[in-house]
């Protein structure tokens, strides 16, 4: 079977490996469908010291498959459903894990595609309380963006910023994955949507998407341009990954109270913090990493409704690292969909 691997920093290689044995008990066997790209898998493939691998390594964190043969001893599954797979090994024995929320396992076996063998391979076998059902109706490149992309935003909006119908938020870098997932799902609640980018052509598409307010951040602060637009108040949500670049400029665009949110950090990991701002403006600030599985479950309710993830890209296996470039550059507006 084929499988892409990372052998150095950079160094891409699609190699042939031996198909897996049969699926163990518990196991199931997936053919894997489409891999949807992620920043993470960039900060994989630049090489990070800090992380803990050895190479080579299968890539791909975030998937979509189809069941192609079942294990002892798993009922509910069965050659020819449509999964989506976690996008972590974790141990489905400790408190977090049990109650469904194995963002928090306190024996995480590693991300996959980052710590640990992960999706861009023909077939893999996985844990079957790992892959969560896709519902009728839900592509198999669209399903591919639920477990990491739109979960984390379900994740991020509702189980941490417990945005509410009718409150503002600001979006950053609306024509990133999560961004453009963001967007929607705030329009969809029934909140004002400000969001940033950095082109006006992805400001138009941003609007497109349901934005009410779009700020090139290459022309204008967003900070003052978003007190200008809630008449000096600030937004009850900021939903952060940017980082550094943007990071005060998000706790200043918040209204006293307000939550900021975040799950990235793409310009940087380091921001400085104003102590007596953040206890005199009384901000909450939560970071958040992955999903749930319910919140996965969520997401894939919604596709089936109609929110459908943007794609900007689809592209082969072979050209996974073209893939990675692409959102390296920023050129994008939405989702990259390695398919198979
Ligand atoms: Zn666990």
């Amino acid at each position: 079977m084929r499988a892409l691997t990372l052998i150095a920093d950079r160094q891409l290689e699609l190699v042939d490996l031996p198909p897996p044995p049969p699926p163990s008990a518990g196991e199931v066997q997936i053919r894997v469908k489409a891999v949807a790209l992620n920043h993470i898998d960039l900060w994989g493939f630049r090489g990070m010291a800090f992380a803990k691998r050895k190479l080579p390594l299968v890539v791909g964190a975030e998937a979509s498959g189809e069941i192609a043969a079942v294990g002892p001893d798993v009922s509910g599954l069965k050659a020819g459903d449509a999964v989506v797979m976690y996008g972590a090994l974790t141990c489905g024995q400790c408190r977090p894990c049990r109650e469904g929320r194995d963002n928090l396992c306190e024996n995480v076996g590693g991300i996959m595609g980052f710590h640990i063998d992960g999706f861009a391979r023909d077939i893999v076998n996985l844990p079957a309380r790992l892959t969560i059902p896709v519902p009728p109706g839900v592509s198999a490149t669209d399903a591919a963006c639920a477990p990491i992309a739109f979960s984390t935003v379900e994740h991020m909006l509702f189980d941490n910023a417990r945005l509410e119908p009718g409150e503002t938020i600001l979006v950053h870098a609306g024509g990133s994955g999560i961004g453009t997932a963001a967007i929607q799902m705030a329009k969809q609640l029934g909140c004002t949507v400000i969001t940033t980018v950095g082109d006006d052509d992805k400001g138009l598409k941003a609007k497109a998407l349901g934005a009410d307010h779009v700020i090139n951040y290459r022309n204008e602060r967003f900070e003052h341009m978003v007190r200008k637009l809630t008449a000096k108040k600030g937004v009850d949500v900021v939903f952060e990954h940017v980082g550094a670049d943007t990071f005060n400029g998000s706790l200043l665009s918040l209204k006293r109270g307000g939550r900021l949110v975040t799950c990235g950090a793409t310009s940087g990991p380091t921001a400085s913090l104003n102590l007596m701002q953040l206890f005199q403006q009384q901000y909450r600030i939560i970071g958040s990493f992955g999903a749930s599985m319910r919140n996965i479950r969520d997401a894939l309710v919604k596709m089936q409704a109609g929110l459908r993830p943007v794609i900007d890209t689809q592209v082969d296996l072979a050209d996974f690292a073209r893939g990675l470039e692409r959102l390296e550059s920023r050129q994008v507006f939405g989702k990259i969909v390695v398919t198979f």
